[in-house]
């Protein structure tokens, strides 16, 4: 028989043990070991297979919690963890304690479509949800207060097997979110708080809100699997990223416009602060903007422009892709028929909404653009993704060099106390003055010190990590078999598959081509080698998902399994089907060295190195994403690259070669080099260098705070000007954009000279002046930027490091500007006009500009 329906019935807790709900259901407990060595207590085997706290006291027997209801030792416990944690809610932390804590927003409301918080809420895919829930967990120990806002699957992402040949076999659990840590929103009533967003033709999208509790930060997940939906409509939140773009432009209407509305619901039920700034992890949940848009034309009578100045302040926008094919975008006519009649979003008219998303293609609709053109401050995820972002955007910024595109970087981080192994915060922290090393709630305390702690301490810690992924290695190995059809009798020779004392390479991720997962085989005879030398092997353990629909991405994972299945490297190389949470946290901790090979400069940002690093991994990769800004030459290694090269194959064949090379020539021999004591002390001293350089700056906490400095609290403050006085600020730059774009054409630079006194005194240093007439047809001096621009110049007149200062207005149209020549050789100048009002974040915004 077949259930027509899943529910969980809660356990019923002794009164004395009403206290661990709490501490179940707050997923603190997922970066806090006391915590879940306290459920590990009540019943340690049990606690080792479900590894849950909300399922422990579901599964523990009651004769045992009776047992631990009258076990004061045990209550005694649970009541330190309980105030510890209401103590870790309720305190001051970094945020509140700043000296501008007084302008910084009340709220943030952070939109993603995925949250990878722990395996026990798999509502994640990759690197991107587990990205959104390591700043949730940041803000959460820096006291930010952001609530998270997305949809809940109710079959997340998909789990990987691999049929016999190899093939990546998909599957989609239904979760039951009554067994999650998860409550749902209710109302005054008790009856389940309900958002509503029109579909066409007359019909409603309802959600339901699920509130996870990510340490202080709310997690507002939206489900729309109800009787009360239509059944297409119930089908909206039923898989990550499966469907076509009609399913995916619901997911995203009900993301941001949803959301939006969910955190409304949220904050008037709860008294919680309602977000001023609203941040859009990656473009999908960009709808959110118009939201915003509706609420303030709704409210106050403004005009579509004046409410875009209004919603762009408080809006910011992080972009992931470094390549046009990865940017989500819509056929016009399907944004057309969802919003055309204005059911979904009174007040706003499809051809705005549409001109939001324009891009050369005039039939698609394109997020990215919608999402620049609704947030005043965009931001790409590594120093050299910046760049790339800069450049893939630079046409909406016509006149303007790629480096002053307004679009900035905040690199990546990851959360420390989840990903680093507790036993090396221990060793560490033993010695550490402030104690909590990775706790992060301070700027101080970020380095943990290694004073007392010897190589060999540490050493030995490493090798027990090691142990420990190779046991879970074994493990993996066969259940993979035994699911591709092996029986257990076939299967002795897996309790020979890898060793603890062996050099141990790690590679997982997702398998989009550019990420190379094949690149290890371009020359299967020297990987062979690599992996069987008698005296210096190493062993390989790949993982990784492809999407359901990238077939070309299962024919790579099948050439890795079809190399893994053979007998002769079956030891030493594996692949590990079901890449997530649960698997990752071995191989970050568990390897020497972590590989990533993508094709530079593809990657954004990768952020499982940064995880291996924090744990002594050494990082051997291409000088992409984050690896490109943080390696310093003896931090791990950098695989060189051929950019240049435009033939795919060729440069394959080049990276590949420079990767055995390195792996050979260096990393093999470093590691194998010990002393008497049989430590090997030149490795032992790159682990420490990457422990001390890398280990405060790849940091979530770090990433987190740099959000708030440059991000939140500017748009705050953006916000505020822009919306008092009944939106005097918005209405002020909405006018001067209007009167901009009537007379821009005309402003022009008339003439320029630059002066110096004496003539020939054109050494470095000096004074020089700038001069220009201007005619700023009809525009005030106070409305414009003059700027003087000053740079070096090579073959071309183009201005390379260019420096430039504000001219100041001498009189009718003529202004002038004084500077030193900043620099010996070729220089050059310009004299330009930018726009200028206070309201914009910077002279680019408008993208307008006069050059003579
Ligand atoms: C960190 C993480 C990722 C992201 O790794 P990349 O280096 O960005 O590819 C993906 N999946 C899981 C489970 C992770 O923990």
């Amino acid at each position: 028989m077949r259930a027509i329906r899943r529910f969980t019935v809660r356990a019923s807790l002794p009164e004395p043990l009403a206290g661990l709900r709490a501490l179940a259901t707050n997923l603190r407990w997922t970066w806090h070991p006391p915590t879940r060595d306290l459920f590990a207590s009540m019943d340690d085997e049990l606690f080792r297979r479900v590894r849950d706290p909300l399922r422990m006291l579901l599964a523990v027997d009651p004769g045992r919690l009776a047992q631990l209801a009258a076990d004061e030792e045990f209550l005694a416990r649970a009541r330190a963890a309980t105030e510890d944690l209401d103590r870790y809610l309720t305190e001051e932390r970094w945020y509140q304690r700043r000296a501008s804590a007084a302008e910084a927003p009340a709220a943030i409301g952070y939109f993603s479509l995925e949250f990878g918080v722990h395996e026990a809420l798999p509502n994640y895919s990759g690197g991107l949800g587990v990205l959104a829930g390591d700043h949730l967990k940041a803000a959460s120990d820096l006291g930010v207060p952001v609530i998270g806002v997305g949809p809940l699957y109710r079959s997340g992402y998909f789990r990987q097997s691999l049929s016999l040949d190899g093939w990546q076999v998909e599957h989609y659990p239904v979760i039951d979110p009554s067994a999650l840590p998860l409550e749902l929103l209710t109302g005054p009533d008790g009856e389940p708080v309900l958002v509503s967003v029109a579909m066409p033709g007359g019909r409603e999208l309802l959600a339901q809100i699920w509130q996870a509790q990510v340490g202080r930060v709310p997690l507002l997940l939206l489900d729309t699997d109800l009787d009360a939906n239509d059944d297409d409509l119930r089908r909206v939140t039923d898989r990550l990223y499966g469907g076509d773009a009609d399913h995916r432009i619901r997911q995203e209407i009900l993301a941001g416009i949803g959301g939006m509305r969910a955190v409304r619901r949220y904050c008037e039920l709860t008294g919680h602060p309602q977000p001023e700034v609203f941040h859009t992890n990656e473009g999908h949940a960009g709808f959110l903007g118009l939201e915003r848009a509706r609420e303030i034309i709704g409210e106050n009578g403004l005009g579509f422009d004046e409410v875009l100045s209004a919603v762009r302040a408080g809006t910011v926008f992080t972009t992931h892709t470094p390549v046009s094919a990865g940017i989500d975008r819509f056929p016009v006519d399907l944004v057309r028929h969802y919003f055309f009649d204005q059911r979904l979003l009174p007040g706003l008219e499809v051809n705005r909404i549409l001109a939001l998303g324009a891009e050369d293609n005039p039939g698609m609709f394109n997020m990215a653009h919608m999402g620049l053109r609704l947030a005043q401050r965009a931001n790409g995820v590594s120093a050299l993704h910046g760049r790339v972002t800069r450049r893939m955007f630079s046409r909406l910024w016509p006149g303007f060099d790629e480096a002053e595109v307004p679009i900035t970087s905040v690199t990546n981080g990851v959360h420390g106390p989840t990903w680093v192994a507790r036993e090396l915060t221990a060793l560490l922290a033993r010695n550490h003055v402030k104690g909590a090393a990775w706790t992060a709630n301070d700027d101080s305390s970020m380095v943990p010190s290694r004073q007392g702690v010897t190589d060999e301490q540490l050493w030995a810690l490493r090798r027990d990590l090691r142990q420990k992924l190779v046991a879970e290695v074994r493990r993996r190995v066969r259940d993979a078999w035994l699911q591709r059809g092996a029986s257990a009798l076939e299967l002795s020779w897996v309790d020979g598959v890898f060793d603890p004392d062996v050099l141990t390479v790690g590679f997982a991720r997702r398998v989009p081509t550019y990420k190379r997962l094949t690149l290890m085989l371009r020359d299967p005879a020297r990987l062979r080698e690599l992996l069987l030398d008698e005296r210096r092997p190493i062993q390989i353990v790949v993982a990784g998902k492809s999407h359901p629909a990238d077939e070309g991405g299962k024919a790579l994972i099948q050439q890795i399994v079809r190399f893994v299945d053979d007998p002769a490297v079956r030891r030493r190389i594996v692949f590990l089907p079901d890449y997530d949470m649960s698997m990752a946290r071995y191989l970050y901790r568990g390897c020497d060295v972590w590989l990533n090979n993508p094709t530079r400069p593809l990657e954004a940002c990768g952020t499982s190195g940064m995880k291996s690093a924090l744990n002594g991994g050494l990082n051997l990769s291409i000088r992409d994403g984050w690896w490109d800004e943080c390696y310093d030459g003896s931090n791990g290694w950098a695989i060189p690259t051929a950019d240049g090269v435009t033939d795919p194959l060729r440069r394959d064949e080049l990276e590949a070669a420079a990767l055995y090379d390195l792996l050979a020539q260096q990393v093999v021999p470093l590691f194998y080099d010990r002393d008497a004591g049989g430590v090997p002390r030149g490795w032992m001293s790159r682990v420490w260098h990457t422990l001390d350089t890398l280990g405060p700056r790849v940091q979530a906490s770090r990433m987190v705070r740099e959000y708030v400095e440059t991000c939140y609290q500017p748009a705050a403050r953006m916000v505020a000007a822009a919306s008092r006085d009944g939106y005097a600020g918005a209405k002020s730059l909405a006018e001067y954009r209007k009167r901009i774009d009537m007379v821009w054409t005309r402003v022009r630079v008339l003439d320029s000279e630059l002066t110096v006194e004496p003539p020939h005194a054109l050494v470095v240093g000096n004074e020089v002046r700038v001069r220009a007439r201007i005619d700023l047809a009809g525009l005030r001096p106070s409305d414009v930027e003059i700027q003087a621009v000053v740079g070096r110049v090579g073959d071309t007149d183009d201005l390379d490091d260019p420096m430039s200062v504000t001219m100041s207005c001498t009189g009718d149209g003529e202004f002038g500007a004084s500077l030193r020549l900043p620099h010996a050789g070729s220089l050059g100048y310009t004299v330009r006009v930018l726009p200028r009002h206070p309201l914009l974040a910077t002279p680019a915004e408008l993208a307008r500009v006069v050059h003579p």
